[in-house]
């Protein structure tokens, strides 16, 4: 194996297989695979991931106990070394030179959003292309991912608020619920003992019975609703989260590793903060 190659191998090892990045607070699971702390929760909580087929490895689907998730601290300290060498996942040192040319990639074209070397910047392709180098770039992109992530904090500052809210309204709208059903129940007994001499009132049981059973029905929807709304945030803080880690992590890269994929990378967060959000409205 070639040297460059092998650095690759060890650079992948220390790689989360979820988020693609440096593994953070790595865990083990009983198949002997490892995924960030924070990436394996957050996907054992999608609700579906792990009520069908109970828990399982997401790289080879084996039946894992969370219980005997372990942190990895051997790993862990591989991945601060590894971090400390400027060595980033799928990056190799092979990564630095131009396939097609040999020549070292330092030029950036505008138009493509690509990293080329000087010879691809002077082929046809280019050549009516605003072609700089890389560092002539570096910081209007550092700025463009300093502004994305701001944005995002605050979306998901907005969502915890969001969650919040819910989860007070919810609280709310559960004691309305027992509230009205106690009152149908009062009601009813205040009739019982009214009629008391009188023969049991047939009439009255089905109108206590068919009364409750529509605020249940009411209840069921509601609740239906409140869940589907609370996922549905859960999964907006998730999707935000990732990106703030990946945004956070691509801003420490060196130049040329910060600038590969960038336009991909900034394009793919802004669907996100324009979808429209649900609220329930009780
Ligand atoms: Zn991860
Ligand atoms: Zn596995
Ligand atoms: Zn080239
Ligand atoms: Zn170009």
């Amino acid at each position: 194996m070639d040297p460059a190659a092998l650095v690759e191998a060890v650079v992948e090892e220390v790689a989360c297989p979820i988020c693609m990045t440096y593994l953070r607070e790595p865990v083990s699971i009983d198949c002997g695979h490892s995924f960030c702390h924070g990436c394996l929760s957050g996907l054992w909580e999608v609700p579906g991931e792990s009520q069908n087929w109970g828990y399982t490895c997401p790289l080879c689907r084996a039946p894992v106990q969370p219980r005997n998730l372990r942190p990895n601290w051997q790993l862990a300290s591989v991945v601060e070394k590894v971090r400390l060498l400027g060595l980033h996942p799928g990056m190799g040192l092979k990564g630095n030179v131009c396939e097609l040319h040999g020549e070292q990639l330092k030029m950036f074209c505008k138009e493509d959003g690509l990293i080329t070397c000087e010879a691809c910047s002077r082929s046809p392709e280019h050549e009516a292309h605003s072609v700089v180098p890389m560092e002539d770039v570096a910081w209007e992109y550092k700025w463009k991912l300093h502004e994305a992530l701001e944005h995002l904090r605050k979306e998901q500052e907005e969502a915890w608020k969001l969650e919040v809210g819910e989860r007070k309204r919810t609280a709310t709208w559960k004691m309305q619920v027992e509230t009205r059903k106690q009152s149908i129940m009062w009601e009813f007994e205040k009739y019982q003992r009214l009629l008391k001499k009188k023969p049991p009132g047939r009439q009255l049981d089905v109108e206590a019975a068919t009364a409750l059973a529509s605020v249940e029905q009411e209840e069921r929807e509601t609740r239906q609703k409140l869940e589907l709304n609370h996922d549905t945030l859960i999964q907006q803080s998730r999707v935000l989260c990732r990106l703030i880690a990946e945004l956070e992590e691509r801003s420490q890269r060196p130049v040329r590793w910060m600038l590969q994929g960038i336009r991909e990378v900034l394009n793919r967060y802004v669907p996100i903060l324009g979808a429209p959000r649900q609220t329930w409205e009780g």
